[in-house]
């Protein structure tokens, strides 16, 4: 039995990935591009990933790549795609002229209950949403690369979405397997990029003022806190490394301010001149550019053993 009809639009990188996870749940997918040669490729990419899960119990119980891969059609017409879909997710390339047209073209074709989800990494949603009709039903659900390992969803509402298509949207993102947070207000960078630019400026900083080399202010990450990361965030880091978080803050706030307000001192930098040179030269001997593919794919491996590992327990 269908759960209904999903609209991917766009058949790239994001497209497929999310095609994949609203089938396994078993939406009825239809995936959408203005390309048709990039339809064919997403085409051959997700029956080798199918059968992939297949393999490697990544799918329903009961359910195997064929079952599936049925419930994902592909489709060169925009009014067929979104005919009767319960949700759409946009996944066009990062350009907001082209989210505004794509929009636009879909705020015409959808019916009234439609959720209108974007994929975007950084736009907010109101550059793109304001006026449509259906501008109530629009909303940024910005995934992680690769989707189906990394779940985090930000879902993202501008001022005129609706709290009844905020909830609808992270219900559906928690059926389908995701980890949806709910960022209250728009902001650049949304919540995940913020945190993650704050950690690289600092890094940069400790190499612009010799403090360590790249490869030690990447070993601080991948053998100190990043051990925690993947299970545990800051907060709960706080209530377990004393006798609670309120003793935490007691014992090292003022410390911790301190830090905060060097590293404000120091301020932000260009991501340029030789400290660039500095980290550029320490990646390109531990991975040569033409090894990039390589390292990717050791990098969705890791991703694979950390996800499997954190459904087990
Ligand atoms: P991509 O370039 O791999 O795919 C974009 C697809 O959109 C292409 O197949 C293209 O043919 C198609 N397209 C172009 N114009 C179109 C139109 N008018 N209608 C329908 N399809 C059209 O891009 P991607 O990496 O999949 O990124 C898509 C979106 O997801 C972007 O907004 C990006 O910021 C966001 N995103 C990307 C990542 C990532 O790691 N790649 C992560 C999170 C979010």
């Amino acid at each position: 039995t269908s759960l209904g009809k999903v609209t991917i639009i766009g058949s790239g990188l994001i497209g497929r990935s999310w095609s994949a996870l609203f089938a396994r749940r078993g939406y009825d997918v239809c995936l959408y591009d203005t390309v048709s040669s990039q339809l064919e490729v997403a085409r051959s990419v997700l029956d080798t990933l199918l059968v992939q899960w297949g393999d490697e119990d990544w799918l329903k119980e009961g359910e195997n790549a064929q079952t599936v891969l049925a419930r994902i059609r592909y489709s060169d017409s925009l009014a067929e795609s979104l005919n009767k879909a319960v949700y759409v997710q946009e996944c066009v390339p990062e350009n907001v002229q082209l989210k505004e047209s794509v929009f636009k073209q879909i705020d015409e074709l959808v019916g009234d209950d439609t959720i209108l989800a974007s994929s975007t990494s950084c736009i907010i949603p109101s550059k793109f949403t304001k006026g449509l009709k259906h501008e109530s039903m629009c909303i940024v659900a910005h995934p992680v690369n690769p989707p189906y390992y990394c779940t985090l969803v930000e879902v993202v509402p501008s001022p005129w979405t609706t709290p009844e298509t905020v909830k609808k949207t992270i219900a559906i993102q928690k059926e389908i397997g995701q980890s949806p947070i709910l960022v209250r207000r728009e902001v650049n960078g949304f919540v995940l990029n913020r945190i993650q630019y704050a950690i690289l400026m600092e890094c940069w900083r400790l190499v612009e003022e010799g403090v360590c080399s790249p490869e030690d202010a990447d070993i601080a990450l991948t053998e100190g806190i990043g051990m925690r990361y993947a299970f545990m965030g800051n907060f709960e880091t706080m209530q377990l490394n004393a006798n609670g978080a309120v003793d935490y803050c007691q014992k090292y706030g003022d410390n911790i301010k301190k830090i905060c307000l060097e590293q404000q001192e120091l301020g932000a930098r260009d991501l340029s001149g030789p400290t660039l040179d500095k980290v550029s030269q320490y990646l390109n001997s531990k991975i040569p550019i033409d090894k990039l593919e390589e390292r990717r794919a050791w990098r969705d491996d890791w991703l694979k053993a950390i996800a499997k590992e954190k459904i087990k327990r």
